[in-house]
Protein backbone atom coordinates (compact mmCIF):
# COMPACT_ATOMS: atom_id res chain seq x y z
CA UNK A 1 0.00 0.00 0.00
CA UNK A 2 0.87 3.72 -0.70
CA UNK A 3 2.60 5.17 2.26
CA UNK A 4 1.84 8.82 3.94
CA UNK A 5 4.42 11.36 4.58
CA UNK A 6 4.96 10.52 8.01
CA UNK A 7 5.81 14.37 8.34
CA UNK A 8 2.56 15.24 7.72
CA UNK A 9 1.16 12.26 10.08
CA UNK A 10 2.98 14.01 13.11
CA UNK A 11 0.91 17.19 12.13
CA UNK A 12 -1.77 18.18 15.05
CA UNK A 13 -5.19 19.49 12.97
CA UNK A 14 -5.70 23.06 13.44
CA UNK A 15 -8.23 22.34 17.09
CA UNK A 16 -8.00 26.64 17.28
CA UNK A 17 -10.65 27.47 14.21
CA UNK A 18 -12.33 23.57 14.58
CA UNK A 19 -13.18 24.15 17.51
CA UNK A 20 -14.02 27.48 17.76
CA UNK A 21 -16.79 27.24 15.10
CA UNK A 22 -18.06 24.35 17.27
CA UNK A 23 -18.65 26.32 19.91
CA UNK A 24 -20.47 28.85 18.28
CA UNK A 25 -22.71 26.71 16.04
CA UNK A 26 -23.65 25.21 19.48
CA UNK A 27 -23.99 28.68 21.19
CA UNK A 28 -26.43 29.68 17.63
CA UNK A 29 -28.36 26.58 17.64
CA UNK A 30 -29.14 27.14 22.12
CA UNK A 31 -29.72 31.07 20.89
CA UNK A 32 -31.25 31.20 17.58
CA UNK A 33 -32.59 34.96 17.53
CA UNK A 34 -28.93 36.41 18.64
CA UNK A 35 -27.08 37.80 16.27
CA UNK A 36 -22.89 36.63 16.76
CA UNK A 37 -20.73 39.34 15.91
CA UNK A 38 -17.09 37.94 15.15
CA UNK A 39 -13.98 40.06 16.44
CA UNK A 40 -11.88 36.47 15.53
CA UNK A 41 -11.77 37.03 11.83
CA UNK A 42 -8.60 37.62 9.95
CA UNK A 43 -10.14 38.62 6.79
CA UNK A 44 -11.24 42.05 5.80
CA UNK A 45 -14.64 42.83 4.80
CA UNK A 46 -15.24 46.00 3.03
CA UNK A 47 -15.81 46.06 -0.98
CA UNK A 48 -12.79 46.81 -3.38
CA UNK A 49 -12.21 50.70 -4.04
CA UNK A 50 -13.58 51.54 -7.51
CA UNK A 51 -10.30 52.43 -9.50
CA UNK A 52 -9.37 48.84 -8.42
CA UNK A 53 -12.22 47.66 -10.10
CA UNK A 54 -12.17 49.90 -13.15
CA UNK A 55 -8.68 47.97 -13.63
CA UNK A 56 -10.14 44.32 -13.44
CA UNK A 57 -13.18 45.27 -15.36
CA UNK A 58 -10.72 46.62 -18.08
CA UNK A 59 -8.41 43.55 -18.16
CA UNK A 60 -11.45 40.99 -17.97
CA UNK A 61 -12.30 43.03 -21.41
CA UNK A 62 -8.77 42.79 -23.00
CA UNK A 63 -8.46 38.69 -22.25
CA UNK A 64 -12.01 38.68 -24.81
CA UNK A 65 -10.33 40.56 -27.51
CA UNK A 66 -7.67 39.04 -29.54
CA UNK A 67 -5.07 41.81 -29.88
CA UNK A 68 -4.93 41.67 -25.98
CA UNK A 69 -5.73 38.35 -24.92
CA UNK A 70 -2.61 37.15 -22.48
CA UNK A 71 -2.05 32.82 -22.06
CA UNK A 72 0.82 32.08 -19.58
CA UNK A 73 2.62 34.91 -18.26
CA UNK A 74 5.74 34.96 -16.89
CA UNK A 75 6.05 32.67 -13.71
CA UNK A 76 8.05 35.60 -11.54
CA UNK A 77 5.25 38.09 -12.50
CA UNK A 78 4.62 40.81 -15.18
CA UNK A 79 7.06 43.40 -15.52
CA UNK A 80 4.06 46.89 -15.27
CA UNK A 81 3.38 45.47 -11.90
CA UNK A 82 7.06 44.79 -10.51
CA UNK A 83 8.94 47.85 -11.11
CA UNK A 84 5.52 50.11 -10.38
CA UNK A 85 6.34 47.72 -6.49
CA UNK A 86 9.95 48.67 -6.60
CA UNK A 87 9.06 52.32 -7.16
CA UNK A 88 6.15 53.05 -5.07
CA UNK A 89 6.80 50.48 -1.83
CA UNK A 90 10.46 50.88 -2.05
CA UNK A 91 12.36 53.76 -4.05
CA UNK A 92 9.72 55.78 -2.42
CA UNK A 93 11.38 54.99 0.80
CA UNK A 94 14.72 54.86 0.07
CA UNK A 95 15.32 51.31 -0.86
CA UNK A 96 16.75 50.45 -3.95
CA UNK A 97 15.80 46.79 -5.84
CA UNK A 98 15.41 46.17 -9.24
CA UNK A 99 12.76 44.58 -10.71
CA UNK A 100 13.92 40.85 -10.70
CA UNK A 101 14.27 40.95 -7.14
CA UNK A 102 10.74 40.84 -6.93
CA UNK A 103 8.45 37.77 -7.68
CA UNK A 104 4.40 38.41 -7.78
CA UNK A 105 2.58 35.48 -6.44
CA UNK A 106 -1.05 34.45 -5.54
CA UNK A 107 -0.69 34.83 -2.11
CA UNK A 108 2.25 35.41 1.09
CA UNK A 109 0.92 32.25 2.43
CA UNK A 110 1.99 29.96 -0.33
CA UNK A 111 5.20 32.09 -0.48
CA UNK A 112 5.69 31.34 2.74
CA UNK A 113 4.82 27.90 3.10
CA UNK A 114 6.84 27.23 -0.06
CA UNK A 115 10.31 29.37 0.52
CA UNK A 116 11.47 26.77 3.27
CA UNK A 117 12.21 24.53 0.11
CA UNK A 118 15.32 26.24 -0.38
CA UNK A 119 17.13 25.60 2.87
CA UNK A 120 18.77 22.28 3.86
CA UNK A 121 16.59 19.64 5.87
CA UNK A 122 18.17 20.07 8.56
CA UNK A 123 18.31 23.72 9.31
CA UNK A 124 16.96 25.18 12.91
CA UNK A 125 14.49 27.23 12.37
CA UNK A 126 13.51 30.02 15.14
CA UNK A 127 10.08 31.28 15.38
CA UNK A 128 8.49 34.05 17.88
CA UNK A 129 5.63 32.41 20.60
CA UNK A 130 2.69 33.39 19.94
CA UNK A 131 2.86 32.71 16.18
CA UNK A 132 1.27 32.58 12.89
CA UNK A 133 1.04 29.04 12.15
CA UNK A 134 2.16 28.93 8.77
CA UNK A 135 5.61 29.04 9.87
CA UNK A 136 5.44 26.29 11.68
CA UNK A 137 3.27 24.05 10.10
CA UNK A 138 5.36 24.15 6.87
CA UNK A 139 8.59 23.46 8.11
CA UNK A 140 7.35 20.97 10.19
CA UNK A 141 5.47 19.20 6.88
CA UNK A 142 9.17 19.63 5.66
CA UNK A 143 10.77 17.47 8.52
CA UNK A 144 12.81 20.44 9.98
CA UNK A 145 10.85 20.03 13.43
CA UNK A 146 11.38 16.79 15.03
CA UNK A 147 8.78 15.17 17.14
CA UNK A 148 5.81 17.23 18.60
CA UNK A 149 6.67 17.16 22.79
CA UNK A 150 3.97 18.74 24.43
CA UNK A 151 2.83 21.49 22.57
CA UNK A 152 6.06 22.28 21.06
CA UNK A 153 8.60 20.95 18.44
CA UNK A 154 11.70 19.67 19.64
CA UNK A 155 13.68 21.09 16.95
CA UNK A 156 11.85 24.61 16.39
CA UNK A 157 13.51 27.38 18.57
CA UNK A 158 10.79 29.07 20.43
CA UNK A 159 11.33 32.95 21.09
CA UNK A 160 8.57 33.99 23.60
CA UNK A 161 6.82 37.54 23.21
CA UNK A 162 5.39 38.39 26.38
CA UNK A 163 4.51 41.50 28.64
CA UNK A 164 7.89 41.14 30.40
CA UNK A 165 9.93 41.61 27.00
CA UNK A 166 6.77 44.03 25.35
CA UNK A 167 6.51 41.42 23.06
CA UNK A 168 10.05 41.79 20.95
CA UNK A 169 11.87 38.08 20.90
CA UNK A 170 14.78 38.23 22.82
CA UNK A 171 18.04 36.73 20.98
CA UNK A 172 18.08 32.92 21.08
CA UNK A 173 20.43 31.03 22.72
CA UNK A 174 20.55 28.13 19.74
CA UNK A 175 21.99 29.78 16.70
CA UNK A 176 19.08 29.39 14.19
CA UNK A 177 19.80 28.73 10.35
CA UNK A 178 16.33 30.93 9.70
CA UNK A 179 14.56 33.31 11.69
CA UNK A 180 10.33 34.08 10.81
CA UNK A 181 9.41 37.36 11.92
CA UNK A 182 6.18 39.12 11.70
CA UNK A 183 5.56 42.74 12.19
CA UNK A 184 3.23 44.73 12.75
CA UNK A 185 2.54 41.09 14.30
CA UNK A 186 -0.35 38.62 13.91
CA UNK A 187 -1.24 37.94 16.71
CA UNK A 188 -0.12 40.47 19.00
CA UNK A 189 -0.49 43.77 16.82
CA UNK A 190 3.30 44.59 18.27
CA UNK A 191 5.84 46.17 16.01
CA UNK A 192 9.38 46.50 15.91
CA UNK A 193 11.11 49.97 16.16
CA UNK A 194 13.87 50.80 13.72
CA UNK A 195 16.76 50.43 16.40
CA UNK A 196 14.84 46.57 17.20
CA UNK A 197 14.69 45.73 13.59
CA UNK A 198 18.32 47.04 12.79
CA UNK A 199 19.64 44.62 15.78
CA UNK A 200 18.13 41.62 14.04
CA UNK A 201 19.56 42.18 11.13
CA UNK A 202 22.67 42.80 12.92
CA UNK A 203 22.28 39.46 14.86
CA UNK A 204 21.69 38.00 11.27
CA UNK A 205 24.56 39.58 9.64
CA UNK A 206 26.23 38.31 12.94
CA UNK A 207 25.55 34.89 13.05
CA UNK A 208 25.07 34.64 8.75
CA UNK A 209 21.37 33.49 8.99
CA UNK A 210 18.39 34.18 7.05
CA UNK A 211 15.67 36.34 8.48
CA UNK A 212 12.19 35.32 6.60
CA UNK A 213 10.49 39.26 7.12
CA UNK A 214 6.31 39.01 7.17
CA UNK A 215 5.36 42.10 6.61
CA UNK A 216 1.73 41.42 5.31
CA UNK A 217 0.39 43.99 7.95
CA UNK A 218 2.96 46.88 6.84
CA UNK A 219 -0.40 49.31 5.37
CA UNK A 220 -1.36 49.77 8.97
CA UNK A 221 1.81 51.40 10.14
CA UNK A 222 1.74 55.07 11.60
CA UNK A 223 4.35 55.28 13.76
CA UNK A 224 7.34 57.19 11.90
CA UNK A 225 9.94 55.00 13.78
CA UNK A 226 8.44 51.63 12.50
CA UNK A 227 9.77 50.52 9.73
CA UNK A 228 7.67 49.46 6.67
CA UNK A 229 10.37 47.25 5.04
CA UNK A 230 13.20 45.43 6.60
CA UNK A 231 14.93 46.82 3.46
CA UNK A 232 15.11 50.38 5.04
CA UNK A 233 17.22 48.69 7.62
CA UNK A 234 21.40 48.97 7.00
CA UNK A 235 22.46 45.23 5.45
CA UNK A 236 19.19 44.10 5.58
CA UNK A 237 19.39 42.83 1.75
CA UNK A 238 22.44 40.35 2.57
CA UNK A 239 20.49 38.41 5.07
CA UNK A 240 16.30 39.19 4.53
CA UNK A 241 13.34 37.51 2.53
CA UNK A 242 10.52 40.09 2.58
CA UNK A 243 6.73 39.05 2.10
CA UNK A 244 4.34 41.72 0.95
CA UNK A 245 0.28 41.03 0.10
CA UNK A 246 -2.39 42.97 -1.03
CA UNK A 247 -4.51 40.93 0.94
CA UNK A 248 -4.88 43.32 4.01
CA UNK A 249 -3.30 46.28 2.22
CA UNK A 250 -5.87 46.28 -0.28
CA UNK A 251 -8.59 44.01 0.11
CA UNK A 252 -7.38 40.87 -1.88
CA UNK A 253 -7.75 38.25 0.32
CA UNK A 254 -10.55 36.63 -2.50
CA UNK A 255 -8.64 38.03 -5.33
CA UNK A 256 -4.88 36.49 -4.54
CA UNK A 257 -2.11 38.61 -5.26
CA UNK A 258 1.04 39.21 -3.00
CA UNK A 259 4.77 39.39 -3.78
CA UNK A 260 8.21 38.30 -2.27
CA UNK A 261 11.67 40.00 -2.38
CA UNK A 262 14.17 38.13 -2.46
CA UNK A 263 17.66 40.39 -2.92
CA UNK A 264 20.00 39.14 -5.10
CA UNK A 265 22.88 40.51 -2.22
CA UNK A 266 21.33 37.59 -0.53
CA UNK A 267 23.72 34.54 -0.64
CA UNK A 268 23.79 31.57 1.11
CA UNK A 269 26.26 28.41 1.62
CA UNK A 270 26.12 25.02 -0.90
CA UNK A 271 27.05 22.68 1.72
CA UNK A 272 30.39 22.96 -0.32
CA UNK A 273 32.13 25.82 1.10
CA UNK A 274 30.83 27.91 -1.91
CA UNK A 275 28.10 30.26 -1.83
CA UNK A 276 24.49 30.30 -3.87
CA UNK A 277 21.98 33.09 -4.17
CA UNK A 278 18.62 32.84 -3.01
CA UNK A 279 17.03 34.71 -6.08
CA UNK A 280 18.31 32.10 -8.26
CA UNK A 281 17.57 29.25 -6.27
CA UNK A 282 13.46 30.92 -5.71
CA UNK A 283 13.28 31.87 -9.29
CA UNK A 284 14.38 27.93 -10.18
CA UNK A 285 11.33 26.85 -8.05
CA UNK A 286 8.71 29.31 -8.98
CA UNK A 287 9.47 28.52 -12.37
CA UNK A 288 8.99 24.52 -11.71
CA UNK A 289 6.06 24.64 -9.77
CA UNK A 290 4.35 27.98 -10.32
CA UNK A 291 2.64 29.42 -13.31
CA UNK A 292 2.03 32.82 -12.40
CA UNK A 293 -0.88 34.63 -10.78
CA UNK A 294 -3.48 35.78 -12.98
CA UNK A 295 -2.80 38.57 -15.70
CA UNK A 296 -6.63 40.40 -14.62
CA UNK A 297 -5.48 40.40 -11.18
CA UNK A 298 -1.76 42.01 -11.58
CA UNK A 299 -3.75 44.56 -13.37
CA UNK A 300 -5.77 45.05 -10.46
CA UNK A 301 -3.26 44.74 -8.38
CA UNK A 302 -1.18 48.01 -10.33
CA UNK A 303 -4.15 49.67 -9.87
CA UNK A 304 -3.59 50.14 -6.15
CA UNK A 305 -0.79 52.31 -6.95
CA UNK A 306 -2.63 55.04 -8.50
CA UNK A 307 -4.03 57.93 -6.97
CA UNK A 308 -7.47 56.88 -6.90
CA UNK A 309 -6.54 53.56 -5.88
CA UNK A 310 -4.47 55.15 -3.20
CA UNK A 311 -7.06 57.12 -1.90
CA UNK A 312 -9.68 54.11 -2.30
CA UNK A 313 -7.81 51.85 -0.35
CA UNK A 314 -6.43 54.69 2.13
CA UNK A 315 -9.91 55.12 2.76
CA UNK A 316 -11.01 51.33 3.72
CA UNK A 317 -6.99 50.84 6.11
CA UNK A 318 -8.39 54.08 7.67
CA UNK A 319 -11.72 52.68 8.46
CA UNK A 320 -10.02 49.52 10.46
CA UNK A 321 -7.66 51.66 12.16
CA UNK A 322 -10.81 53.62 13.84
CA UNK A 323 -12.27 50.01 14.52
CA UNK A 324 -9.12 49.46 15.97
CA UNK A 325 -9.05 52.63 17.85
CA UNK A 326 -12.79 52.05 19.11
CA UNK A 327 -12.33 48.93 20.73
CA UNK A 328 -9.01 49.41 22.15
CA UNK A 329 -10.38 51.61 24.18
CA UNK A 330 -13.99 50.26 25.15
CA UNK A 331 -11.30 47.61 26.08
CA UNK A 332 -9.37 49.23 28.50
CA UNK A 333 -12.72 50.51 29.90
CA UNK A 334 -13.28 46.94 30.76
CA UNK A 335 -10.56 47.44 32.91
CA UNK A 336 -8.57 44.50 31.08
CA UNK A 337 -4.53 45.14 29.67
CA UNK A 338 -4.84 45.96 25.70
CA UNK A 339 -1.40 45.63 23.38
CA UNK A 340 -1.70 46.30 19.44
CA UNK A 341 -4.23 47.89 17.62
CA UNK A 342 -2.30 51.16 17.20
CA UNK A 343 -0.46 50.33 13.89
CA UNK A 344 -1.64 46.94 13.62
CA UNK A 345 -4.95 45.71 12.89
CA UNK A 346 -5.00 43.16 15.70
CA UNK A 347 -5.47 43.72 19.46
CA UNK A 348 -3.83 41.52 22.08
CA UNK A 349 -6.31 41.29 25.35
CA UNK A 350 -5.19 39.96 28.38
CA UNK A 351 -7.91 38.01 30.18
CA UNK A 352 -9.02 38.80 33.51
CA UNK A 353 -7.12 36.84 36.21
CA UNK A 354 -9.99 34.64 37.22
CA UNK A 355 -9.78 32.83 33.87
CA UNK A 356 -7.48 31.78 31.15
CA UNK A 357 -8.02 32.31 26.72
CA UNK A 358 -10.94 30.16 26.84
CA UNK A 359 -12.54 30.68 29.64
CA UNK A 360 -12.57 34.37 28.37
CA UNK A 361 -13.71 32.88 25.07
CA UNK A 362 -16.58 31.48 26.62
CA UNK A 363 -17.59 34.51 28.54
CA UNK A 364 -17.57 36.74 25.45
CA UNK A 365 -19.80 33.99 23.14
CA UNK A 366 -21.95 33.61 26.28
CA UNK A 367 -22.56 36.88 28.02
CA UNK A 368 -22.55 39.20 24.73
CA UNK A 369 -22.57 36.92 21.95
CA UNK A 370 -18.76 38.17 20.77
CA UNK A 371 -16.33 35.86 19.02
CA UNK A 372 -12.53 36.28 19.93
CA UNK A 373 -9.59 34.13 19.01
CA UNK A 374 -8.10 32.35 22.25
CA UNK A 375 -4.47 33.20 21.98
CA UNK A 376 -3.34 29.96 23.38
CA UNK A 377 -4.47 28.98 19.79
CA UNK A 378 -1.70 30.80 18.91
CA UNK A 379 1.57 28.84 20.69
CA UNK A 380 1.90 28.46 24.55
CA UNK A 381 2.81 32.25 25.33
CA UNK A 382 -0.31 33.14 23.72
CA UNK A 383 -1.95 32.04 27.14
CA UNK A 384 -3.56 34.19 29.22
CA UNK A 385 -5.14 36.71 26.21
CA UNK A 386 -7.37 36.44 23.61
CA UNK A 387 -7.17 38.15 19.64
CA UNK A 388 -9.63 40.55 18.74
CA UNK A 389 -9.67 41.98 15.27
CA UNK A 390 -10.17 45.46 13.65
CA UNK A 391 -11.80 44.23 9.89
CA UNK A 392 -15.21 44.15 11.06
CA UNK A 393 -17.99 46.71 9.61
CA UNK A 394 -17.95 49.76 11.73
CA UNK A 395 -21.52 49.23 12.56
CA UNK A 396 -20.64 45.60 13.93
CA UNK A 397 -17.41 46.59 15.42
CA UNK A 398 -19.88 49.41 17.27
CA UNK A 399 -22.50 46.93 18.46
CA UNK A 400 -19.59 44.78 19.74
CA UNK A 401 -18.15 47.71 21.52
CA UNK A 402 -21.86 48.53 23.11
CA UNK A 403 -21.89 44.89 24.36
CA UNK A 404 -18.65 44.77 25.97
CA UNK A 405 -20.11 48.34 27.83
CA UNK A 406 -23.01 46.21 29.12
CA UNK A 407 -20.23 42.99 29.97
CA UNK A 408 -18.16 45.88 32.60
N1 LIG B 1 1.12 36.58 6.83
C1 LIG B 1 0.38 36.85 7.90
C2 LIG B 1 1.05 37.25 9.16
C3 LIG B 1 -1.01 36.73 7.87
O1 LIG B 1 -1.73 36.98 8.96
C4 LIG B 1 -1.62 36.32 6.65
C5 LIG B 1 -3.08 36.17 6.54
O2 LIG B 1 -3.84 36.17 7.45
C6 LIG B 1 -0.81 36.05 5.56
C7 LIG B 1 0.55 36.20 5.68
C8 LIG B 1 -1.40 35.52 4.29
O3 LIG B 1 -1.61 36.47 3.34
P1 LIG B 1 -2.19 36.09 1.92
O4 LIG B 1 -3.66 36.38 1.95
O5 LIG B 1 -1.45 36.96 0.97
O6 LIG B 1 -1.94 34.64 1.64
Amino acid sequence: MTTANPDFLKLQSNYLFADIARKVAAYKAAHPAERVISLGIGDVTRPLPPAILTALHQAVDEMGEAAHFRGYGPEQGYDFLRSRIVECDYAARGVSLSADEVFISDGAKSDIGNFQELFAPDSRVAVTDPVYPVYVDSNAMAGRAGEMRGKQWERIIYLPCTQANDFVPDFPQTRPDIIYLCYPNNPTGSVLSRAALQAWVDYARRERCVILFDSAYEAFITDPDVPHSIYELDGAQEVAVEFRSFSKTAGFTGLRCAYTVVPKALQIGDGQGGKVSLNALWNRRQCTKYNGCPYIVQRAAEAVYSAQGQQGIGAIIAGYQRNASLLRSAVSAMGLTVYGGVNAPYLWVGVPSDTDSWGFFDRLLQQAALICTPGAGFGAAGEGYVRLTAFGAPEDTQEAIERLRRLC
